[in-house]
């Protein structure tokens, strides 16, 4: 049998959580040794015990042969250095992880990171940006119920994330939650009580989990063999990066002290990308912002849609004029994300920041005008 060797990197979250004296979940550690190696879906034992336990090989779980794959597959569980839930993570977090994928890219033949389902959609969308190059697959997933309640989808999560990196070649990051595979700038978290935690509004999944779990080379952003078996991680950046939603109250006071020493914004506007015009101090303040070089994103407030270079509205065009940059279809996690990773390369014109910004380069956007 063909061996497969999945790295899972676990780093916190709902999926390795227990409460606490206070009644709350926190996260906990050493999850391989209190459970997973107890649960037979995640770990032969059998066949651990028989083949790998006197062996170089014992620090490794084996998922059982499932009779319908002909690789046997074997993953380690690493931990992250502070097990987190991932509502405190930053862009340093998700900085460390890609290291961590780089570090070992060449010791497995993919990556399953174990990550708290609240700031999913941005730690998968900065990976995606950070990850320039991944010839392997990478697959984020977590957990609504901790593993270790009977309930639990995370065993579940972790089995099909598993399965995805050793059987199928998706170089790219993607996010497995319930029964789909999402790209991992496309996805968002939509439910904190569902199971079917994510969805991707605005592209489809690349997979979906049936009686098989096979991708459709169709959905993959590059076609199979054309990505070198190499990592390439840019591991910078830009913090100076926010969001501002633009609701009924906003006044100009709310945006000049947001702008304050930021480097990108995304601004999540109403509808096809409009903002109040009749308050011109509103539209000023933006206006000048441009100005002074902050790159700005114009991201919808809608779950599903697009803000178009040509705009719809007279509410949209002012934005357009002054040079905020529409997002297209980005979700405006990963319009964040982009804008983080955008004005962290170094050499760089603001015009060629923008360009970058209108720009698909990780599956992020469409731009039905090109
Ligand atoms: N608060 C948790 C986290 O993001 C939620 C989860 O994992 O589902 O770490």
């Amino acid at each position: 049998m063909t061996e497969r060797r999945i790295l899972v990197i676990y780093t916190g979250g709902t999926f390795g959580m227990l409460k606490d004296h206070r009644g709350v979940l926190v996260p906990q550690r050493d999850i391989e040794r209190r459970i997973i190696r107890k649960l037979p879906q995640l770990h032969d034992n059998e066949y651990w015990t028989k083949n790998l336990a006197e062996t170089e090989k014992q620090k490794y779980l084996v998922i059982p042969d499932g009779k319908d794959t002909n690789l046997r597959i074997l993953y380690k569980i690493i931990e992250t250095e502070e097990i987190k839930d991932s509502s405190d993570f930053t862009n340093e977090d998700w900085i460390m992880m890609a290291r961590e994928i780089k570090k070992y890219y060449h010791d497995y033949d993919g990556f399953v990171v174990l990550h708290g389902t609240d700031t999913t959609a941005y730690g998968a969308s900065v990976l995606s940006f950070m990850l320039e190059s991944v010839g392997k697959t990478v697959v984020l997933t977590g957990a609504q119920v901790p593993i270790f309640q009977p309930r639990s989808d995370g065993n579940n999560n972790l089995l099909c994330a598993i399965l995805i990196a050793a059987t199928q070649h998706i170089p790219e990051v993607t996010v497995f939650f319930g029964a789909k595979l999402f790209r991992g700038t496309r996805v968002k978290k939509v439910s904190n009580t569902r199971i079917y935690a994510f969805d991707s509004p605005n592209y489809p999944p690349l997979l979906e989990s049936k009686t098989t779990l096979d991708i459709d080379p169709k959905m993959l952003i590059h076609p199979a063999g054309s990505v070198p078996d190499d990592c390439v991680l840019h591991d910078q950046l830009s913090k100076k990066v926010y969001l501002l939603k633009v609701t009924p109250t906003i006044t100009p006071e709310i945006i000049r002290a947001m702008f304050q020493g930021m480097e990108g914004v995304v601004l999540e506007t109403y509808g096809n990308g409009n903002i109040p015009i009749k308050r011109k101090e509103i539209y000023k303040e933006i206006e000048q912002a441009v100005k002074n070089n902050v790159l700005i994103v114009n991201v919808t407030q809608c779950v599903n849609g697009i803000v178009h270079g040509k705009p719809l509205y007279e509410t949209g065009l002012l934005l357009i004029e002054c040079g905020v940059i529409p997002a297209y279809d980005m979700t405006s996690e990963a319009a964040q994300a982009k804008l983080s990773y955008v004005l962290s390369k170094p050499g760089l014109t603001y015009a060629e920041r923008v360009e970058l910004m209108k720009t698909n380069i990780r599956g992020e956007l469409h731009n039905p005008h090109l």
